[in-house]
């Protein structure tokens, strides 16, 4: 279940996603000029196949390194419906005043839960994989991954949301797994070699 154990479930495999601590998490990420970087939906695509390899609910194009305006996720609603979006060029329109709490993950912070006031419901201006635009309310679950992911494309994370000294708490903390997974892909890499 935690992120952490999916990669190192995966420990033969080159780890294709951004950790903390990396800049490219603070970046504002660029808007997609459409044709040119999704083409035959490669982007779409390569952060489906690790939102998937990860065991996320969602990800972001900074989270894989490309500092641009998408995302995906593919969750499941408390009613049973599944959401499945790829995600270019969000705009936030509309955020309800009711809150909800919700304890967040992120892929890029492996081994932290941040408990995150968001708000309910929100409106989404945004174009869908095949450039077309959508205007699409997300309520609950989807509300909560969206907002987060669209925190990614201005370069905010769950960190940005809590105090100095919980910070360097959790990033103390992240940083041991971090240097944990980086060991053993390079062992991975030792073992490819013979
Ligand atoms: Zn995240």
């Amino acid at each position: 279940m935690l992120e952490e154990i999916s990669l190192l479930e995966r420990k033969g495999e080159k780890m294709e996603l951004v950790i903390y601590p990396d800049n490219k998490l603070n970046k504002v990420c660029e808007p997609i000029d459409f044709w040119k970087d999704n083409e035959d939906n490669i982007l779409e695509n390569k952060l489906f196949e690790l939102l998937y390899r990860y065991g996320g609910i969602g990800l972001a194009a900074p989270q894989i390194g490309i500092l641009k305006r998408a995302f995906v996720m593919d969750l499941m609603e408390e009613n049973g419906s599944i959401i499945t979006r790829a995600v270019f060029n969000p705009e936030i329109l509309e955020k309800s005043d009711e809150m909800v709490e919700t304890e967040e993950g992120c892929l890029s912070l492996p081994g932290i839960k941040i408990p995150i006031k968001r708000s309910r419901r929100i409106k989404v201006k945004y174009f869908d994989g095949v450039g077309k635009e959508i205007i699409e309310e997300f309520d609950g679950l989807a509300s909560i991954c969206a907002q987060h992911e669209i925190d990614h494309l201005g370069g905010k994370i769950l960190l940005d949301y809590i105090s100095p000294l919980r910070r360097n708490l959790a990033a103390g903390k992240i940083k041991k797994i971090k240097k944990g997974l980086l060991k053993l892909e390079n062992e991975a890499r030792e073992y490819n070699r013979l």
